[in-house]
């Protein structure tokens, strides 16, 4: 498959590109091709329109990447070009992670079909409201833990984990093993500070905190709402606030 045809404007999927010995030939434009044909094809099997994905020039290190929603099934996955230059697998994590954020978008707004149960739909439509944490605020508190466990986040952390780790091409690099040995490290201190903090034992348990800090946000806001109608015009600010927050971690 090495080499691919370069001249091709959207390249086929190919994780061999991946590799660095690669990569490493690749020019800025041919790696988002790349990234792009990667988030072509989960845009395919998840039944959603594809995003687009650019580099963001302006990221520095630790910022991996964010979603934009244009809030009606398109928008854009921005990608650090700090990763770009200096992991890959970062790049590759983020374009899983956030093209997971846009299939929860479409499920949440009813976009397309699915079959994640109710409960599931339930929590994320929180997060995608009020109840989201975003991680400068979270960061801010000593909470880091509540970002990373709020449901939309710790299902995007998830999928990309497991796509991540399911992709033999790349696990003998030894770049992916330093992207996942980070990534592993920084799901563990998170775990440990939610342990502590909350007093519970097992991610599962932070979870369940989480959500009742999610819970408690979204009531505090409908109640706010009820009393103070005039402030609802705010939300599409708040939202898109939030949602750049995300740029902080993915
Ligand atoms: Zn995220």
């Amino acid at each position: 498959m090495w080499p691919f045809n370069k001249k091709e404007e959207t390249p086929v999927y190919n994780p061999e590109a991946f590799q660095s010995e690669n990569w490493d030939t690749l020019t800025d434009e041919e790696k988002r091709s790349q990234l792009q044909a990667l988030e072509n094809k989960e845009a395919e099997e998840q039944g959603r329109k594809a995003r687009t994905v650019e580099i963001d020039e302006t990221a520095g290190e630790g910022e991996h990447g964010v979603y934009k929603s244009d809030g009606n099934g398109g928008g854009t996955i921005q990608v650090s070009k700090y990763d770009l230059d200096h992991n890959q697998y970062e790049c590759m994590d983020t374009v899983y992670h956030e093209g997971r954020h846009a299939y929860q978008d479409d499920v949440v707004h009813k976009r397309i079909s699915h079959n994640e149960n109710k409960e599931t739909v339930n929590q994320w439509t929180k997060d995608d409201k009020e109840g989201y944490i975003g991680a400068n605020e979270a960061h801010s508190q000593g909470r880091d833990f509540d970002y990373r466990f709020q449901a939309q986040e710790r299902d995007a952390y998830d999928y990309a984990r497991e796509k991540m780790d399911g992709n033999e091409a790349i696990q003998n690099d030894p770049r992916f093993q330093e992207y996942a040995a980070n990534r592993d490290y920084n799901d563990l201190i998170n775990q440990y500070q939610g342990e502590e903090f909350y007093e519970v034992n097992g991610e599962q348990a932070v979870c369940e905190k989480t959500d009742t800090v999610v819970q408690s946000r979204c009531d505090t806001a409908e109640w706010q709402n009820r009393n103070q109608p005039q402030k609802a015009e705010d939300k599409s600010e708040t939202l898109s606030q939030s949602q750049s927050q995300d740029a902080i971690s993915r």
